[in-house]
């Protein structure tokens, strides 16, 4: 298979998730045909709804939301609702089929979906978020459902607005509807460990993806771009096994200690102090310069497009896994492959989130719920499993590791689509 040629591409900040998407469908074309490809270039259903809102000071706000759901071939439609500030549809119908390809790859039985409202939450007071939240599920109150389109947390939302997505369906329905959405509060049916997955998903990741390229890494270091819900989760799953995690950052910089950070004492502080600024024996470094620091692991773990054309070459990392989705371009793909970096896509490297969302899901529907402990182990073995199967079509075709996810995950839809048959 070619390598895709790095062209002149669109600054980061302007980066099409669509695109970008149709982008890696095309670089799979050599291996599976174009036409079975069609139906992954057509989203099943784009809605765009109006969200009206009061104000606290009794004014009203009308805001744009959106639910894209991508793919219904494996199972009902899952993915994340984001509130922020220039969302747009091309970005949420990208991370739709992302969330397709991605649970195609880790064998859920699921399709894709992503939703979201334009709305920067950090303006808005808690009662507002609420009453935008609840208006906007009552727009989708057909549209979605524990066995249609299953939301969870996403880019400025948590537990708490899945609370309120379930209740708001919930009242409409006239019955407690648990099973709506995933990444709740455990209080409402949530799982235990859903709120780490992500994170810790990306440490098990890059332990499996190591053992199986012989990489070593016993005195390991690594840089982690940004410390929310993924990243801080990834900093504490390799460090809990013995990396040191020698640089991070938030909203408010980024820090460095040559000879790693401990961990749950950074977490503690930043819980604490709401920044990871202050903590004992950290040097204040620039954002930009996190990214090139000569380390063996790099997360960047905050958005799309922070690796791209402009500052590919200048990584020194062997390994950098896709915390965020999209966090690598596909101009800087091709010379970060080139200079024989080793990438974990984001279908694999994040996917721990919508595997523990899935656990989450059949616990709600059986009533049984299960300890931090099985969560763990069954998300560790889960990933393992998955990677085995994608590491058998990297091998069967000589690809990279994101190429061969994506194949696999196509070759599995394909199969579903196929036999379903066309209707009517
Ligand atoms: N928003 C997360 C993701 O992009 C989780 C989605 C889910 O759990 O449904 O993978």
């Amino acid at each position: 298979m070619t390598e895709p040629q790095a062209r002149n591409e669109s600054p980061p900040e302007n980066l099409n998730l669509w695109h970008a998407f149709l982008d890696q469908l095309e670089d799979i074309q050599q291996i599976i045909s174009s036409e079975t490809l069609e139906h992954l270039r057509h989203p099943k259903r784009m809605v765009t709804v109006s969200v009206p809102a009061r104000m606290d000071d009794g004014s009203v706000r009308f805001y744009t939301g959106y639910r894209v759901q991508h793919s219904i071939s494996r199972g009902p439609s899952k993915g994340g609702i984001r509130y922020r500030a220039g969302l747009n549809l091309d970005e949420i119908r990208g991370l739709a089929a992302a969330m397709t390809i991605k649970c195609a790859v880790m064998n859920l039985p699921f399709g894709g979906a992503k939703g979201g409202i334009n709305l920067d939450p950090k303006t808005l007071s808690r009662s507002e978020i609420e009453r935008l939240t609840r208006r906007y599920t009552s727009e989708l109150v057909d549209l979605i459902g524990p066995d249609k389109d299953i939301p969870a947390p996403d880019t400025g939302t948590n537990e708490q607005v899945m609370a309120w997505i379930m209740d708001t369906y919930s009242q409409n329905r006239g019955s407690t509807v648990t099973g709506v959405v995933t990444g709740k509060p455990v209080a409402l049916g949530g799982s235990l460990g859903r709120v780490e997955a992500a994170g810790r998903g990306i440490a098990y990741t890059i332990f499996g993806v190591a053992s199986r390229e012989n990489i070593p890494l016993e005195k390991a270091s690594a840089a982690i771009q940004g410390f929310g819900t993924v990243g801080r989760y990834a900093a504490l799953g390799l460090f809990e096994r013995g990396v040191r995690i020698v640089a991070v950052s938030d909203s408010s910089g980024a820090i460095y200690a040559h000879d790693g950070f401990d961990v749950p004492a950074l977490l503690e502080h930043k819980l604490a102090t709401g920044s990871i600024q202050g903590f004992r024996n950290a040097k204040r470094i620039d954002q930009e310069s996190l990214l090139t620091l000569p380390v063996d692991i790099l997360i960047p773990a905050v958005r799309e497009g922070a690796i791209h054309a402009g500052n590919a070459s200048k990584i020194e990392a062997q390994i950098i896994a896709e915390g965020a989705n999209h966090a690598i371009t596909r101009a800087a793909d091709t010379i970060l492959e080139r200079e024989g970096r080793f990438i974990i896509p984001d279908y694999l490297a994040n996917s721990g989130g919508v595997t523990v969302s899935y656990y989450e899901w059949v616990q709600d529907f059986n009533n049984l719920y299960w300890t931090e402990d099985e969560i763990r182990s069954n998300l560790e073995q889960h990933i393992n499993h998955a990677l085995e199967s994608v590491y058998a079509v990297k091998n069967q075709h000589n690809v990279n590791l994101r190429q061969a996810a994506f194949i696999l995950a196509v070759s599995r839809i394909n199969e579903s689509t196929n036999l379903r048959g066309l209707y009517p």
